[in-house]
Parts: C-alpha cells; sequence; structure tokens
C-alpha cells in the first residue's frame, strides 16, 4: 500500500495567492486549486535548477594578471577560487601548492596562460611544463 504523503503549510502573501487563484478561474489550465499550482512551480523550478547545475562546467575562468589566472572551481566545498601561477619554476597551483593537478591542468589549456607561458620564455624563465599540455 502506498504510503499516505504528508504535508507542510507554507506562508505566501495573501494578494499573491488572490492573484493565482483569480487565474486559475478566469482561464483554462491543468491547475486545480492554488497548492497545486504552488506544488507545480515549485517542482519545475527545482528541475531547471537542477539542470542548470548540472550543466555548469566544473571550472571557470574568473580573472587573470601578470602572475598567473584565478579559476572557479564548483567541486571545492569553501573557497571555491584557487590561483594557478606562472612562475620562473613553473606552472603552480596555489591550492594545491604543486604543478600535477586538474586546476593546471584546466588552466594550461587557458589560451592567455599559453600566450603567458610563451612571453615568460622568451624573457628568459625556464617553464617546466609537459609539452603535450600546451598547444
Ligand atoms: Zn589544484
Amino acid at each position: 500500500m502506498p504510503r499516505k504523503p504528508e504535508y507542510t503549510g507554507i506562508s505566501i502573501k495573501t494578494e499573491l495567492a488572490q492573484d493565482v487563484e483569480a487565474f486559475i478561474k478566469e482561464h483554462s489550465t491543468k491547475y486545480r486549486s492554488l497548492t497545486h499550482f504552488i506544488e507545480d512551480s515549485a517542482i519545475e523550478r527545482l528541475k531547471d535548477l537542477r539542470t542548470q547545475l548540472n550543466e555548469l562546467p566544473r571550472f571557470d575562468r574568473i580573472n587573470g594578471d601578470d602572475t598567473g589566472v584565478l579559476i572557479y572551481d564548483r567541486e571545492l566545498k569553501d573557497n571555491k577560487a584557487v590561483h594557478v601561477s606562472v612562475r620562473p619554476q613553473g606552472v603552480i597551483c596555489d591550492f594545491h601548492q604543486r604543478g600535477n593537478c586538474e586546476h593546471i591542468k584546466y588552466a594550461l589549456k587557458l589560451p592567455d596562460v599559453q600566450e603567458m607561458i610563451k612571453k615568460r620564455r622568451k624573457e628568459g624563465w625556464k617553464i617546466e611544463v609537459s609539452e603535450d599540455e600546451i598547444s
């Protein structure tokens, strides 16, 4: 036997409730009641947000400066901004304090980081990066 659903009461402004009820009354929609309308709206909104979240990439480039690039990492719990530095000794993730993590992989694909590495090498920096990571 299916479990009987449980309900919770939420408050919305009377004006909005009346607006919705009047709309339902005046138009032929699938909605039977204010509750039906609100429930359906919440379900649709949740679906939209979940889709949006799933479609967002893990990394985004926030900005760059002459020391490197700032990357947004959606999988990190707290401080989601990670700086990747282009230094004379190599490309280093300031978060992981090393040169071989997902942030480095992402940073090395960014055109501005690739340009920066090329420029620094011309200036004499011996930046060690495995060549297949830079196109
Ligand atoms: Zn990292």
